[in-house]
């Protein structure tokens, strides 16, 4: 039985309270813009962000989409990050289904793209040459706050070039947490921002697109192309309205849980942990047997995830000091049974 699921702040279940809050949400059909509930969250969302108005996703992945296609038209290109969510894990969307060419720069190791790979990417007027759009920033990157004075410069590099800029901010609030920054203002140096609400938040499903009303509108004709148009979503939205209200704030504890945790897996050299970045832990082991690692703590009903040789712990509402201490558990049993007499026979 899974007990300590650290694969993703994803894996969370509302809870009693939220669903109350979804039980009472008032509905209407979504699509006729009639969901009194849903347009609630919409004008929440958009009051906190700081933008005109808002949209309603089932997904993220959608929600990144629909603003990429609404910023950028058949044959035009994005700047995009190499290890950026939208360029390498929305199934190639961008292209595919909106016809956009992506120009992926490098990530440095603080999760932002250099100033001047951008300013070089940016193509000159010339018909050999799509046609530069937009620039897409992801923030926080990996758990990876952007530095305030970073998205200034970058932001107003691609404005002063004649681009949009988008921000997926899928773990928006993280980095507003983490960095003392009003929402408000990280989302106030781009045109417009994606939030996501079912991962830190807590929110079963959702995520909500933020712009001026005319790029929000132009979004809802392409949401419905992309079969996001939901009827009664009243009671997802309730859950949305009951996450921003009861979980923001809390996502300081998830931090703060993180770093414990990087403080346990530091004490074994071989698990290769990194610092904590807001609610995530990287770890690159050497010298270990991975899998055998990771199969012992499931045996023990802790998940952790990733895959391709990079483990990540990631910390959310589910996860409470005790999972903490029986992960420092679990690695203390583990390396004594690896390092004893007895484990080494019993490994022969
Ligand atoms: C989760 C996530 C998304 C959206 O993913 P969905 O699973 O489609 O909701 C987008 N960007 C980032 C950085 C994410 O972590």
């Amino acid at each position: 039985m899974l007990v300590d699921d650290f694969r993703s702040d994803t894996v969370t279940r509302p809870d009693a309270g939220m669903r109350s809050a979804m039980a009472a949400a008032e509905v209407g059909d979504a699509v006729y813009d009639d969901c009194p509930t849903t347009r609630r969250l919409e004008a929440i969302v958009a009051e906190r962000l700081g933008k005109e108005a808002a949209l309603f996703f089932p997904t993220g992945t959608q929600a990144n989409l629909a603003g990429l296609m609404a910023h950028c038209g058949r044959g035009d290109e994005y700047l995009v990050g190499q290890m950026a969510h939208t360029y390498r894990l929305e199934g190639g969307g961008a292209a595919v289904l909106g016809s956009i060419q992506p120009q992926p720069l490098p990530n440095e190791p603080d999760g932002t793209i250099a100033l001047d790979a951008i300013a070089n990417a940016i193509k000159p007027n010339d018909f050999h040459f799509a046609v530069t759009r937009l620039l897409a920033l992801e923030n926080t990157f990996n758990g990876l706050v952007l530095p305030d004075a970073y998205l200034q410069a970058a932001t107003e590099l691609a404005r002063s070039r004649g681009l949009a800029t988008h921000l997926d901010g899928a773990r928006l609030m993280n980095a507003a947490v983490a960095s003392g920054r009003d929402a408000a203002w990280i989302a106030a140096q781009f045109d417009t921002v994606s939030l996501c609400l079912s991962k830190g938040l807590g929110a079963p499903v959702g995520s909500v697109l933020v712009g001026p009303r005319d790029f929000i509108e132009k979004s809802r004709r392409i949401r419905k192309m992309l079969g996001g148009g939901m009827r009664q979503t009243g009671v997802l939205a309730g859950a949305a309205i009951y996450a921003l209200e009861h979980n923001v704030a809390r996502l300081g504890d998830d931090h703060r849980r993180a770093a414990d945790l990087a403080t346990v897996l530091a004490r074994y050299p071989e698990l290769g942990a990194g610092p904590s970045r807001t609610n995530m832990v990287f770890m690159t082991p050497k010298g270990l047997d991975v899998s055998a690692f990771v199969a012992f703590l499931r045996g023990r009903g802790i998940a952790v995830g990733g895959r391709y040789g990079t483990l990540r712990w990631v910390t959310h509402l589910d996860v409470g000091d005790d999972a903490v201490e029986r992960v420092a558990e679990s690695c203390e049993v583990f390396f004594d049974t690896q390092t004893s007499p007895a484990g080494l026979r019993a490994q022969a």
